[in-house]
C-alpha cells in the first residue's frame, strides 16, 4: 500500500456520496461539460487564497504567474483579485493584455518580435541577460520607443529545501548578481524607464523558515545592487516560491509567519529602498488547490493479484500527477473515487490513464473504496501546471475539457 497525498481541506460529498466542487455535484459538472476528462477550477478557492495573501502581506502587491494556469475564464476572474500578471511569452501576454492590469514579462529566449510587442504594449520586461538588454534598447532606438525595463537577478543564494532549487548556480535565468549594477547603469544611461529588480530564487517551498531567509537575503541583495548602481529601484519583485502540499507528510506553508517576517524585514530596510514598492508573484499557491481533474473509470481488471482501475484520462492532461514532471521519485497525488467520496477505503487498487505507456499511473497501490466501471476519479491539486504543462498531443487522445465554477 502506498499513501495518497492530502486532499485540500473543505471538500465534501452530497447525500448520494458524490464529491462536490464549488457546491456542485461532480456528475452535474461533467454533464454540463459534456463529458470527461474535465478540469474544474473553483473561483472561490482562488479568491480565498488571494484573501489569505492580503491578510498576511499588507502593502505588498500580489502578481499572478500566468504559466501556472492560463485558462481564459480563470484569468478574467483573477483580474479582480490580483494587482498584476507575470507572463513568460508573448502568447501569455496576449491572454492577459486586455484585462487592464500591470504586466511584467520574464523568461529566457525572448525574440525581438516579442520584445517589440512588449515595449509597444508598455509592459515591464524583466531582462534575462545583457544581450537581451541590448536588443531591447536597439528596438527602442530604431522605433523611437521608450521601454520599461527591470533587471532579473541571478542571486548568489537559493531557496533551501525547495522542490526546485534555483539561484547560487549558473543559470539561463537572470543576470549574475555581481553584473547587475552595471546593467542598471547602462539601462538608465540609455534613457529607458528602469523599473527595478526581479529576484526569483525557487519554487514549491513548504517551510516558512526557508522563505523568510530567502526574502531577507533578497532585500539585502537588492539594496546592495541599488547602492552600487547609484539608483533607487521603483519596484522590487521578490519572486514567489510558495508551495502547496501534494504528497503524504508534506507540510502546509505558514504564510502568516512569512508575512510577519517580511513586514519586519521591510520595516528595517536600507534607506535606498525606502520609496520602493514590493511585489510577490505566485502561481501554484494561488490556483493549485482550486483545480480538480475528473476522469471516468472505463475498465476494472485484475492482474496477478493486483486490481487496476483504467480511466479515460492520464498523463496527456495531468503529467505532474503521474510523477513525470521533473519529480525524482514517483509519489501519489491526492486522489479519490469522486462517485464514492468519503466511503470507506476497502481495497488496494492502482489507477491508470488510458495511454500505452507504464508511465501513465495516476495512483499506485492506493487504498480506495470499491470502485466500478463508470465511477468518476478525482485528482486534486490539479489547478497549476496541469493541462498546459502536459503532453496533450501524445497518443492522439481527445483534449481535456476545462470549466470554471
Ligand atoms: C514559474 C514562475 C513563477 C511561478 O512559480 P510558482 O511555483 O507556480 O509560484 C513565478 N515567477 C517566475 C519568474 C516564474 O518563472
Amino acid at each position: 500500500m502506498k499513501a495518497l497525498g492530502p486532499i485540500p481541506p473543505g471538500f465534501e460529498a452530497n447525500p448520494e456520496g458524490r464529491l462536490l466542487i464549488g457546491g456542485w455535484d461532480v456528475e452535474a459538472l461533467v454533464a454540463e461539460a459534456r463529458g470527461t476528462p474535465l478540469f474544474v477550477y473553483d473561483t472561490r478557492r482562488v479568491a480565498d487564497q488571494a484573501a489569505r495573501f492580503r491578510a498576511a502581506f499588507p502593502g505588498v502587491a500580489l502578481h499572478y504567474a500566468v504559466k501556472a494556469n492560463p485558462y481564459g475564464p480563470l484569468l478574467e476572474a483573477m483580474a479582480t483579485m490580483v494587482d498584476g500578471f507575470d507572463v513568460a511569452s508573448a502568447g501569455e501576454l496576449g491572454r492577459v493584455a486586455h484585462l487592464g492590469l500591470p504586466i511584467s514579462f520574464a523568461g529566457p529566449g525572448k525574440r525581438d518580435q516579442e520584445l517589440e510587442t512588449a515595449i509597444r504594449a508598455g509592459i515591464t520586461i524583466n531582462l534575462e541577460s545583457e544581450g537581451e538588454a541590448e536588443r531591447a534598447l536597439a528596438i527602442c532606438a530604431r522605433e523611437g520607443l521608450k521601454a520599461k525595463l527591470a533587471v532579473r537577478v541571478n542571486p548568489p543564494f537559493g531557496l533551501k529545501g525547495s522542490g526546485q532549487k534555483m539561484g547560487g548556480l549558473p543559470s539561463q535565468f537572470g543576470i549574475d548578481h555581481d553584473r547587475a549594477p552595471a546593467l542598471v547603469r547602462r539601462i538608465v544611461e540609455a534613457g529607458a524607464d528602469w523599473r527595478g529588480l526581479h529576484i526569483f530564487a525557487g519554487s514549491q517551498a513548504l517551510h516558512a523558515d526557508a522563505l523568510i531567509d530567502l526574502q531577507r537575503e533578497t532585500v539585502v541583495l537588492a539594496a546592495a545592487i541599488a547602492e552600487q548602481a547609484g539608483q533607487a529601484p521603483p519596484e522590487i519583485n521578490l519572486g514567489g516560491g510558495f508551495g502547496i502540499p501534494y504528497f503524504a507528510k508534506d507540510d502546509r506553508l505558514d504564510v502568516d509567519a512569512v508575512g510577519t517576517a517580511l513586514a519586519n524585514t521591510l520595516a528595517e530596510r536600507p534607506k535606498i529602498l525606502s520609496e520602493t514598492k514590493f511585489a510577490i508573484e505566485l502561481g501554484r499557491w494561488l490556483v493549485g488547490e482550486a483545480g480538480v481533474y475528473l476522469t471516468r473509470i472505463v475498465d476494472r481488471k485484475e492482474s496477478r493479484g493486483r486490481t487496476f482501475l483504467v480511466t479515460d484520462g492520464g498523463l496527456q492532461h495531468q503529467l505532474a500527477a503521474t510523477g513525470n514532471f521533473g519529480q525524482l521519485l514517483r509519489r501519489n497525488y491526492p486522489v479519490a473515487i469522486a462517485s464514492r467520496f468519503g466511503a470507506e477505503s476497502v481495497e488496494e487498487a492502482t489507477i491508470t490513464g488510458c495511454l500505452c505507456t507504464p508511465l501513465d499511473l495516476l495512483a499506485d497501490e492506493a487504498m480506495l473504496p470499491m470502485a466500478e466501471v463508470g465511477d468518476l476519479v478525482a485528482i486534486f491539486c490539479a489547478g497549476a501546471y496541469g493541462l498546459t504543462a502536459s503532453p496533450t498531443a501524445f497518443l492522439s487522445q481527445p483534449m481535456a475539457r476545462e470549466m470554471l465554477v
